[in-house]
């Protein structure tokens, strides 16, 4: 019997353009493309869209938030220049894929998101791809995380008018802070801040969007 051949592209193959896809984009340091090659997104997707999981789009996930764009994943973790023994702030938890990114980074990763849903299923995932050095907390991650400050990382995954002072506060000399500002709605730019013995440096990276970070706790939480 004949049988038509399958023109659907393998996991492999998939994978392969994906990895190619954020190249192309600038990501381009071998560390941070291996570490995304670790972690399939798929799971932290659910329902029909898990299955653009390797397409470089941003994707609805629940409480009427988004999982971020790959690329754009790529060039805040780049961006980050994160090495083994850092401590790493995460606000924004999301889905947890940023976070789980960062866990095969970073040697211990916190991260922050004001619905306790989302927290909840992002914990699950993480238990289940084995990633044991992240702690996921409910609460609003504008005040940061005073009872583990300083940390060497931090990166804000939702956007905000200015950096947030308790965050920049909570940030190490030498250390690094990368997040989006502009208003909501409007154009937003990714910002990577430096904490220096002098005093913070600030440079542009390209302009992204993201939804807000908002005040308080998610109705849920
Ligand atoms: N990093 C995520 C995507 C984040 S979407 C991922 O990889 O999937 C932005 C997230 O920021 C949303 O989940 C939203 O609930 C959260 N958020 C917005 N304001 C917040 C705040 N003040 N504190 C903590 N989380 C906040």
């Amino acid at each position: 019997m004949n049988e038509l051949p399958d023109d659907r592209p393998t996991d492999a193959e998939r994978k392969m353009q994906f990895l190619y896809a954020l190249r192309s984009k600038g990501v381009t340091d071998n560390i941070v493309l291996s570490a995304m090659e670790a972690v399939d997104r798929s799971p932290f997707i659910r329902g029909i869209f898990s299955e653009r999981a390797y397409e470089d789009m941003p994707l609805p996930i629940a409480c009427g938030q988004t999982i971020s764009q790959p690329s754009v994943v790529g060039l805040m973790t780049q961006a980050l220049e994160i090495s083994p023994r850092d401590k790493v702030l995460e606000i924004g938890t999301g889905s947890g894929y940023q976070a789980a990114i960062l866990s095969k980074l970073a040697r211990r990763v916190y991260t922050i998101d004001r619905h306790r849903r989302l927290v909840h299923e992002a914990r699950a995932v993480f238990e289940a791809m084995d990633l044991t050095n992240i702690t996921a907390i409910v609460a609003d991650g504008s005040y940061g995380l005073p009872e583990q400050a300083p940390f060497d990382r931090i990166i804000v995954t939702a956007a905000a008018e200015d950096p947030p002072g308790p965050l920049l506060a909570q940030l190490k000399v030498g250390g690094i802070m990368v997040l989006p500002v502009g208003q909501s709605d409007t154009v937003q730019h990714l910002i990577r801040v430096r904490k220096t013995a002098d005093g913070l440096e600030y440079d542009e990276m390209r302009s992204v969007r993201f939804v807000p970070l908002l005040e308080g706790l998610g109705k849920d939480a």
